[in-house]
């Protein structure tokens, strides 16, 4: 409540907010970041901005469509103009300034007040002059959405409608539709946003069943050629740049797959490694008792949650002379220690 009130003055006095969220943009962080925006354009009259590091999905497009915000990867001169005018930053679904990559050192540089709104364990508390951390909220868009109800008195009725649907969207994805990492506070904001009159119907479609055919054969060659389960408990699948091309795999189209293999009884932890230029982005699920962010710190030069975490593997780099499976191996072997 206090801290609600710090922020409130804070985004009162600010004439040039930039909102920042973590690359690749995932529906959390793209959900949460179109909330703020809309809400401070439109609620607070702010000149405010949204930059993303680098493109979000198009299957993620309908949450800030018509919005207007900044892609690094597309316009980067205008990404540091923006840092560069902004006398507030605020930084959403991220605890470490390194995840908005080429923009950490500009954002650090900054001489802008820095706030941090955000669900992930061990934030960068240096970095900010206020923090809201709580790792027990199943998405930033959860948090954002109790932080925006407090500024405005406990009532949401004066939050912008495209606010409430971007902040569900956000929830639905990082939750994985009410799969994992669910609160009680989870299911009392779903209800209110309902109540409010946020299409839940409308959203699903556009999140769950609206894929382009290719994404489904390709998760069905993934569970059948691309799929090594290990018999103590664990699945694999590499999604080489190969399978990627054969078909055409859009940005954000694996999505999902890497949480298939946990149906399977037994096995406890599953990883996606997906190739790109010089390294494999990687994506780790687990269920309860197997922590999927200790096995992302230990060997993929990342973290997150405890039963939903990735990273990268530079195989020139990390492998130490392994072959990349044996490595893969590895590292899920321990995970299950
Ligand atoms: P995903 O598998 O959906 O890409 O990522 C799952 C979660 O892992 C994200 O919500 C985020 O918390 C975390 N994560 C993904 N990539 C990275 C990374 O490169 N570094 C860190 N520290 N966390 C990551
Ligand atoms: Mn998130």
């Amino acid at each position: 409540m206090e801290k609600t009130s710090t922020l409130r003055e804070i985004l009162h006095k600010a004439s040039n907010i930039l909102i920042v969220v973590h690359t690749h943009p995932d529906g959390d962080a793209l959900g949460s970041g179109a909330a703020m925006l809309i809400y401070l354009r439109e609620r607070m009259g702010k000149k405010a901005d949204l930059l993303l590091p680098d493109s979000a999905p198009e299957y993620l497009g309908f949450i800030a469509e018509g919005v207007g915000i900044t892609d690094a990867a597309v316009e980067p001169q205008r990404a540091l103009e923006l840092i560069d005018g902004a006398d507030l930053i605020i930084i959403q679904d991220l605890n470490q300034l390194h995840r908005t990559e080429q923009l950490a050192a500009p954002l650090s540089e900054s001489k802008a007040a820095k706030v941090l709104i955000d669900h992930h364990m061990f934030p960068d508390a240096g970095q900010f002059s206020l923090i809201f951390s709580e790792p027990e909220r199943s998405s930033t868009c959860e948090l954002l959405y109790y932080i925006l109800k407090d500024i405005e008195g406990g009532s949401i009725s004066g939050i912008p409608a495209r606010s409430l649907y971007a902040l569900m969207a956000g929830m639905t994805t990082d939750t994985n539709n009410f799969a994992n990492s669910v609160f009680p506070s989870t299911f009392t904001m779903a209800s209110e946003l309902i109540a409010a009159g946020v299409d839940r119907d409308y959203l699903l479609q556009k999140i769950y069943f609206s894929y382009r055919e290719n994404r489904v054969r390709l998760m069905g060659y993934m569970q059948n050629e691309g799929l090594t389960i290990l018999p103590e408990g664990a699945a694999y699948m590499i999604l080489t740049k190969e399978i990627q091309d054969r078909f055409d795999l859009r940005e954000g189209e694996s999505e999902g797959l890497v949480n298939v293999p946990l149906a399977i009884g037994n096995v406890k932890i599953s990883v996606l490694l997906k190739e790109a230029d010089d390294h494999f982005r990687v994506s780790l699920r687990s269920k309860k008792g197997t922590s999927a962010q200790r096995c992302a710190m230990k060997f993929f030069n990342g973290g997150g949650h405890e039963n939903a975490a990735g990273g990268k593997l530079f195989p020139e780099k990390d492998l130490g002379g392994m072959k990349l499976e044996d490595y893969v191996k590895q590292a899920l072997l321990d995970a299950l220690k």
